[in-house]
């Protein structure tokens, strides 16, 4: 049986096989190795096979956390060089304490 994508709405056909699928989440880039799944060829676009889109979506998760204590961090760093306690920051920034 043959699959379209979706995405692409011009009835380019995917192809079934594993491939590495790259995730981003600020800077960071990973890969997740060997998706299983019906691949577009031109856009990328994944149906994901049983099991795989849960493990695509733990590492995207676990790569937007990292991003995340990242971006935490430099906010930590540059409240500190600017000398700014918590609630300053929080005013300054949005999101509170
Ligand atoms: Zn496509």
């Amino acid at each position: 049986m043959k699959h379209f994508c979706l995405q692409c709405d011009d009835g380019t056909e995917l192809v079934h096989e594993r491939r590495d699928l790259s995730i981003h989440a600020d800077e960071y880039v990973d890969n997740v190795a060997q998706v299983s799944g019906w691949h577009c060829p031109v856009c990328g676009e994944c149906e994901f096979d049983a099991g795989e889109g849960a493990r695509y979506t733990q590492a995207l998760a676990a790569l937007r956390a990292k991003a995340n204590e990242q971006r935490a961090a430099a906010i930590r760093a540059t409240c500190k060089n600017l000398g700014l306690r918590q609630a300053e920051a929080g005013r300054l920034l949005g999101g509170g304490a």
